[in-house]
């Protein structure tokens, strides 16, 4: 959903409210303590004067607010500002920066890097999803990525980049993740958690790591070089696609990323990718996948 159509459907913050708690509770409100199901909305002030509309359990007595427990917890920005911030990310293809979002919503550096991560923290697939299936082919692929732009090509380039592994189903879903090094013990766990074993067949390069995992009459192995002259029908193409789109995204807003949030970046990246035929309803994914998660401290963004 653009800015435009995101300011007409929610006006005001009781606009945004309302969505939240419907997106939070579609079948009425629950207790977030005990899960009782009748709950009354309340009315009080915060700190500085302004209203605040809670609920309180009948049985219970607990009380809480819309985002109590979410990823918006503990936050003191307008739900105006969060959705514009949701809906300006979903949109990004290649993804958008702590510093644009903030020019763009009118907030600080500071603030808008701590939204952008709990947003980012939103978008990611749930850990047992797998890429390929009976009729899929899958390609697998690895990367350097992120680092030193700086001294391209060069020992210390290199040395500063991180190793990446990526699947891809052809006209399909991928998935990205950062790897120690391109031996058997770092590759099998990633293929084990993310690559359906009745996937219908499997493209890699010519590493010996991946004919160990796949069985043999299911592993296409291709050469990178040889490919390009002979158009092999072996090509990893879709998931070197994904590859330089990601890195355009880092060159284009990032400019760099720290190797302790790149997973995070990839996470967002595939999560987005991987929706790109529906854009009309990823910003209420984004939105209800923040309000069903569990809130993510500043102290744990910065602990490296
Ligand atoms: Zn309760």
């Amino acid at each position: 959903m653009n800015l435009y159509s995101l300011t007409r459907r929610f006006p005001t913050e009781k606009d945004a409210l309302n969505h939240l708690v419907k997106t939070r509770w579609p079948k009425g409100v629950r207790c977030v303590a005990c899960d009782h199901g009748k709950c009354w909305p309340i009315e009080s002030t915060n700190k500085t004067g302004g209203l605040r509309r809670l609920f309180q359990c009948a049985s219970c007595k607990f009380q809480f607010s819309a985002t109590t427990g979410t990823l918006f917890h503990d936050s003191h920005l307008p739900l105006t500002k969060w959705f514009a911030a949701i809906s300006l990310m979903s949109d990004a293809k290649k993804g958008i920066s702590a510093s644009q979002l903030g020019l763009q919503i009118g907030m600080t550096y500071k603030t808008a890097w701590y939204v952008a991560h709990r947003i980012r923290e939103a978008m990611q697939e749930a850990k047992d999803i797998q890429l390929g299936d009976p009729d899929t082919t899958v390609e697998i692929d690895e990367a350097y990525i992120g680092g030193r732009l700086r001294l391209k090509g060069s020992k210390v380039a290199k040395a500063s980049k991180t190793m990446v592994i990526g699947l891809a189903e052809r006209n399909g879903r991928v998935h990205l993740e950062s790897i120690s090094n391109r031996q058997f013990e770092s590759i099998k766990p990633v293929l084990e958690a993310k690559l359906a074993e009745d996937t219908k067949e499997v493209v890699t390069d010519g590493n010996c790591t991946y004919s160990r995992l796949i069985p043999k009459e299911k592993n296409a192995r291709g050469n990178h070089g040889k490919e390009l002259r002979e158009r092999d029908w072996t090509t990893t193409q879709t998931v070197e696609n994904a590859f330089s789109l990601f890195k355009r995204a880092i060159v284009g807003n990032y400019h760099k990323l720290s190797p302790w949030h790149l997973d995070r970046y990839m996470r967002e990246f595939c999560w987005r990718y991987n929706r790109r035929c529906m854009q009309a309803s990823i910003f209420d994914m984004a939105l209800s996948s923040m309000v069903s998660r569990t809130p993510l401290p500043y102290k744990t963004l910065v602990a490296f």
